[in-house]
């Protein structure tokens, strides 16, 4: 698809993010934070530990409110939805280890139709494909019958972002997919959010520590900085500007022969 022919899914317009405390008081982490998500593409979110990404992703999911600015999805704002008209735009996977659940991994991937159902739950046979179809594209049918609790932290991760898709929706939003991962299915899970992305139009925003995997699958980044404004652009952009040197506060020439392999 052509830039032209691309729209913006996730708009952030002039956002502040934090914490409301005691009193009324208010402690912002970030502010001024304007940033797009277009169709089909891969952004991730990358920044220094502590400098706001989980809650920039909780409050762009609609889980907490920003202190000011505005988000909006499709071109509606966030705050106007009703949870369960959010719930058909946006999926989120966020970072808790689910580890006692006692539900097969088709029960799992089928929450993900919760927005479409009636009341009783009754699944049509357009969310049985919407199903099957999910746990095709992220290589988990095979496992549909298999309990949650007896799946690798991989299969476990492929099933979570397998739920988000048969959700349906516009984009999908992931904090930290990544973290009780070994490096193959680090890899493997960063590749196929990348595949996901182009494939199937969806826009997908995912924070993550992954700086050396980020800049390879990445189509755009987000560079969050602690006590500075938001770096934004294309990984190979970014490199040449050196903004993560200056985000991460990294000596330039250990990070320069980090990079030179990698871009
Ligand atoms: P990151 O995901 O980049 O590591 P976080 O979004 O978790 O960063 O945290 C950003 C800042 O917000 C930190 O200073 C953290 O202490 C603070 N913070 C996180 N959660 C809360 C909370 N519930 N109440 C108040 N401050 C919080």
């Amino acid at each position: 698809m052509g830039e032209s022919q691309r729209h913006s899914v996730i708009e952030i317009t002039d956002v502040s993010i934090g914490y409301q405390g005691k009193h009324n008081t208010t402690t912002a982490v970030c502010e001024h934070l304007s940033v797009t998500v277009s169709q089909g593409e891969l952004v991730c979110l990358l920044g220094p530990n502590g400098c706001g990404k989980s809650t920039f992703i909780r409050t762009i999911a609609g889980m907490q409110p920003a202190l000011q600015g505005s988000i909006s999805l499709d071109g509606q704002l966030i705050t106007t939805m009703r949870p369960d008209d959010l719930a058909k735009k946006m999926s989120v996977v966020l970072t808790d280890r689910i580890d006692d659940v006692n539900m097969s991994v088709y029960d799992i991937v089928s929450l993900g139709r919760y927005p479409y159902t009636n009341w009783y739950g009754k699944m049509t046979d357009n969310d049985e494909q919407v199903i099957f179809d999910a746990m095709r594209k992220v290589s988990v049918e095979m496992l549909a019958e298999r309990r949650f609790q007896e799946l690798s932290d991989g299969e476990k991760q492929r099933t979570m972002i397998a739920k988000a898709l048969a959700q349906d929706t516009s984009c999908i939003v992931l904090d930290e997919p990544t973290a009780h991962l070994d490096l193959p299915n680090r890899i493997e899970v960063m590749e196929l959010l990348k595949v996901l992305a182009h494939s199937t139009k969806k826009s997908i925003l995912v924070s993550t520590h992954e700086l050396s995997l980020a800049l390879q699958v990445a189509d755009n980044i987000w560079l969050m900085q602690k006590n500075g404004p938001m770096l934004y652009g294309a990984p190979q952009e970014l490199v040449r500007n050196k903004s993560f040197e200056q985000a991460f506060k990294l000596d330039s020439t250990v990070l320069e022969r980090f990079l030179m392999n990698l871009v």
